[in-house]
């Protein structure tokens, strides 16, 4: 996806970039690709695919409308920052956590945070389960891409909901996770109200996002320790 295109695809998710946001992508695809050459961060490394399928397909979460919204948003297992970075790039009066487990990763989200003047990122370098359990009832948006199985990240996500907030995991196939995890998400306290599907442009590979609302409390016992919520998957 050249820039142009990303400027327009991004109009179709009602966001308007500035030039001011264009740079921060553009600075952000230079750090990506030059750290990349050093760790491994990501095995998407050239130009069009880094604003396609990272910068783009991060945005695609502002298909939902409860995002525009909401002031603060977890991503766990952010990576190099994906989901999270691209949002808060564009929606400035949102708080954006990273958790990634990876201490490199660490580095390489706090460097960027730096260099494109992110105030509204914080990142911590702490596995999901553990932080988690000290920060229940406390986000408006939880999220995670390509981290783990759905009901997995259920347990991971859904306690640092606030009654009310959405857990949103973009998802390449989801429909047999979803049967798989429908009790678990019931278990946890959220709902399962709908699945957005679309195609990614011009590769044309599926996405989901689905949109788990929290209506209950989390039983205190969640999230338990990570040996024991991966016990549950096949
Ligand atoms: N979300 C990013 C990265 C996906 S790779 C993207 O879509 O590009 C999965 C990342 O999750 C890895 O960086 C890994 O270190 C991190 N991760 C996996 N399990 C985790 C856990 N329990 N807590 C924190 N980070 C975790």
């Amino acid at each position: 996806m050249n820039k142009e295109r990303f400027i327009e695809e991004a109009k179709e998710l009602n966001i308007i970039l500035d030039k001011e946001e264009l740079d921060k992508f553009e600075t952000y695809k230079n750090l990506l690709k030059e750290y990349n050459k050093k760790f491994n961060l990501t095995s998407i490394t050239d130009d069009e695919n880094i604003y396609l399928k990272h910068f783009y397909d991060s945005l695609c979460l502002f298909k939902v409308p409860e995002l525009i919204n909401a002031s603060t948003l977890l991503d766990i297992g952010t990576g190099a920052g994906f989901p999270g970075i691209p949002i808060a790039i564009c929606k400035k009066n949102i708080k954006v956590t990273l958790v990634e487990a990876n201490g490199k990763k660490c580095n390489f989200l706090n460097l960027v945070k730096e260099k494109l003047n992110l105030n509204n990122v914080e990142v911590i370098n702490r596995r999901a389960e553990d932080y988690t359990k000290t920060h229940k009832n406390e986000y408006d948006i939880v999220t995670s891409r390509a981290v783990a199985h759905l009901s997995v990240l259920s347990e991971l996500e859904i306690p640092s909901l606030k009654i009310n907030g959405y857990f949103l995991p973009l998802k390449s196939n989801i429909d047999n996770e979803i049967i798989e995890s429908s009790n678990k998400i019931e278990k946890l306290g959220g709902i399962i109200e709908e699945k957005i599907a679309f195609k990614l442009p011009i590769e044309n590979s599926n996405r989901s996002i689905i949109k788990i609302k929290k209506i209950k409390e989390t039983p205190e016992i969640y999230p338990r320790e990570y040996s024991k919520i991966i016990k549950e998957i096949k």
